[in-house]
């Protein structure tokens, strides 16, 4: 249902200080009760507001309509997630750059033969590099990466929430997404599935507002 100026001015109202009498309402809209009773009478049927006789009127929390937060929690990193810009720790950094502008990142998961988590290289670990003498067709980028076991991630099960506080926590842009696995060694390694970024954060942010 869509209220009318008038019906979203009173909600505004007694959202603030419930209970609030139908006069006190009257008062602050400085208008007549006799002008606000349609408005209070189509809110409080429609389960808007809740009227308790010789209380006033009181704002009833819409069921099924969670906050921003709460969805935040329910929806999961999985539904959300880009594809991964992935590449492999022995290309060069030239090679990196070329990447990162091919596919529209400014960070790259580095990753091993079998799809395994590596490291991360961004923009500012290429721009370090440049400052420096260092052949950028010739180093790979496994010498600037930043490795495992330092790289922040996130399972596809975790909520968006978690995931968007630990890209503000940890001040990075990209999370790699992970499948954790055994190999043949006994190892614990983490295979790559999808990358969610500050973008992916921003996204959601609109829809969910929208
Ligand atoms: P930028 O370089 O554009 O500021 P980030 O803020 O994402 O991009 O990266 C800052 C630093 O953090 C870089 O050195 C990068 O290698 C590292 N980094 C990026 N993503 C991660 C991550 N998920 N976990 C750990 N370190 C990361």
């Amino acid at each position: 249902m869509r209220l009318s100026e008038r019906q979203i001015k009173i909600v505004e109202l007694v959202k603030k200080s419930s209970p609030m009498t139908g006069e006190q309402i009257a008062n602050q809209l400085k208008l007549t009760r006799a002008t606000l009773r349609p408005d209070l009478t189509i809110l409080t049927m429609t389960g808007v507001l809740e009227a308790r006789p010789r209380v006033g009127y009181f704002y009833k929390e819409q069921p099924g309509k969670s906050s921003i937060a709460e969805k935040m929690h329910q929806l999961r990193v999985g539904d959300f997630k880009s594809m991964a810009a992935a590449v492999k720790e022995s290309i060069s950094i030239y090679d990196a750059v070329v990447s990162m502008f091919t596919n529209n990142v400014g960070s790259l998961i580095v990753i091993g033969e079998e799809r395994e988590l590596k490291g991360m290289v961004s923009r500012k670990d290429i721009l370090k590099a440049a400052l420096g003498k260092v052949d950028l067709h010739q180093v790979p980028i496994a010498v600037i990466m930043t490795r495992m076991p330092n790289i922040i991630m996130v399972n596809s099960d975790e909520s968006v929430l978690e995931a968007a506080r630990k890209l503000a926590q940890h001040q990075i842009d990209t999370l790699p997404v992970v499948e954790s696995y055994i190999n043949e060694n006994g190892d614990e390694l983490f295979e790559v599935v999808g990358r969610f970024t500050k973008t992916n954060v921003t996204n959601l942010f609109v829809e969910l507002g929208s």
